[in-house]
């Protein structure tokens, strides 16, 4: 489903490849500029973004709220760090 490109900064962005229609919305809206059209095409023959400067990117998922498709989400580390807690926590019950 994504290229789950996790980052170096303090979001991620997951992008689902072959749903992506290339619009730029998400890469037109990010406020610290960090995603780039990939050089690559999906199938339907369209450049999809990557983060291209993970160091920036906060996770606010602005990308994912302009997306038409929901072709692309951010997330923030720290949730997803919560998130993966509470699922060891509730594996070991
Ligand atoms: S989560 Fe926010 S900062 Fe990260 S790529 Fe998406 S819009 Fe940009
Ligand atoms: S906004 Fe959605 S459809 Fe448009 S380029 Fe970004 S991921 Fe692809």
């Amino acid at each position: 489903m994504s290229d789950g490109t996790a980052g170096k900064g303090k979001g991620a962005v997951f992008v689902r490849v072959e749903v992506c229609k290339g619009c730029s919305y998400c890469i037109d809206f990010c406020p610290p500029h960090a995603l780039e059209f990939s050089r690559e095409f999906n199938q339907k023959g369209y450049h999809y973004p990557v983060l291209a400067k993970p160091e920036v990117c906060t996770g606010c998922d602005l990308c994912g709220l302009y997306c038409p498709d929901f072709a692309i989400y951010g997330v923030r580390l720290k949730d997803l760090e919560k998130r993966r807690e509470a699922a060891v926590a509730a594996a070991a019950e």
